[in-house]
């Protein structure tokens, strides 16, 4: 396999880069704008919106495998052409229970998984004795094309729950679920390769603000058994879709030490990015390597700690921040990943930095990140 097509432009795309030309690997990509990060790194690009299967039509004839950057396509149409056969990795069937996050919850909790109680809600008559087990706050999702928080939301009451469901236009789209006081929010990188092989990346404790991923700490500080759990969720559940590549599993740790599934992108993520400094094997280079039938690499830590910090805008504005990148980029082991995006906006993501550590220690990493935020964030 040497020509990936890459469904999604954006960084986690541009971030496949570097491990594609390590590995003589071309990349052709499929995305919306001649702006997106990962135009300037790809040998070809098809220029449309990523459900556009007809498109994709054309990324299969320039591509050996097709690959996922971002899920939130048409899998009805994709279908069409993995029968004519395209090759998917990961292939469909294994994206057809994750898109719609209650058919997710569904499918985790068939499996045997911890999730947190749900429901569906179609609409708000007896909404009252449809939640009557669930304690507020609760919190409603929609179903479908949620990222980066949009679409979750944490309700403090019935009023405000009923008058949040009633306006939509269709009202089947929601989930909601008991908000689960955790203590910490963790994830776990994995992948699976082509023969089955899976490997697990360290545990790591993700950071979020109002539902969006600040920071994370690698590895988490978690005991052993909490780490194992993690890991036995990632394994069941990339055996059982016979996934290809890499999946990203967010979880939450209870107060009483308990681990359940929150959520699953069937992709590279955002809580993988310590890996590219931090691992002998980025999370980018593992999906190159499982998508292409390559054997897996070493996801092992090469320092004690790393600290990640997202580069969040928080402004409209064109300027591309070159005074705060290099005050960054001078800590000591840190490494800026800028996406090169030409606009700014509050909550996008433009960048990240990593910063390596030689000794292990919790309190060290929370006040890293903290400092690196102050280089940022305006105060
Ligand atoms: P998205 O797909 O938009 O990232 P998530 O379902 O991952 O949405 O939720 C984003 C964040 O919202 C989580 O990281 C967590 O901080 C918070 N959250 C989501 N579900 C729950 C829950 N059931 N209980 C408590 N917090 C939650």
């Amino acid at each position: 396999m040497k020509r990936v097509g890459v469904i999604g432009g954006g960084q986690l795309a541009w971030m496949m880069g570097d491990a594609a030309k390590k590995l003589g690997v071309e990349l052709v990509v499929q995305t919306p704008s001649k702006s997106d990060p990962a135009v300037s790194i790809a040998q070809d690009t098809v220029f449309a919106a990523i459900d556009d299967a007809k498109t994709t039509e054309i990324l299969a004839q320039k591509s050996d495998v097709i690959t996922f950057e971002n899920e939130f396509v048409d899998l009805e149409a994709l279908s069409l052409l993995a029968n004519q056969g395209v090759c998917f990795r990961p292939r469909l069937e294994a994206l057809f229970p994750l898109l719609d996050k209650y058919h997710q919850r569904c499918y985790l909790r068939d499996l045997g998984l911890p999730v947190p109680q749900f429901l569906a809600v179609d609409g708000v008559e007896n909404l009252a004795a449809k939640i009557e087990h669930f304690r507020f706050p609760v919190v409603l999702k929609s179903r479908r094309h949620g990222y980066d928080g949009q679409g979750t939301f944490i309700i403090q009451d019935l009023a405000s729950l009923q008058q949040k469901l009633s306006p939509a236009a269709n009202q089947s789209q929601f989930l909601i679920e008991e908000f689960i006081p955790f203590a910490r929010e963790l994830a776990v990188i994995a992948a699976r390769s082509v023969n089955g092989e899976v490997v697990i990346y360290p545990v790591v404790e993700t950071q979020q603000e109002q539902q969006v991923c600040r920071r994370v700490i690698a590895p988490a500080d978690i005991t052993l058994n909490q780490a194992e759990q993690c890991e036995a969720i990632a394994h069941t559940l990339l055996n059982s879709l016979q996934a290809v590549g890499v999946f990203g599993i967010e979880l939450f740790l209870t107060q009483d030490g308990k681990v359940l599934v929150n959520e699953i992108a069937p992709r590279t993520h955002n809580s993988g990015h310590f890996s590219i400094d931090a691992c002998q094997t980025s999370q980018f280079e593992q999906h190159l390597r499982a998508v292409c039938g390559l054997p897996l690499g070493n996801p092992t830590l090469h320092c004690q700690m790393a600290v990640m910090v997202n580069l969040l805008g928080y402004e409209n504005s064109d300027s591309d921040y070159q005074s705060q990148r290099q005050q960054l980029a001078a800590i000591d082991q840190a490494t800026v990943h800028w996406y090169g995006k030409t606009e700014s906006r509050p909550g996008r993501k433009l960048g990240h930095v990593t910063v390596l550590l030689n000794e292990t220690n919790q309190k060290t990493a929370n006040h890293l990140a903290q400092t690196l935020e102050s280089l940022w964030y305006p105060s």
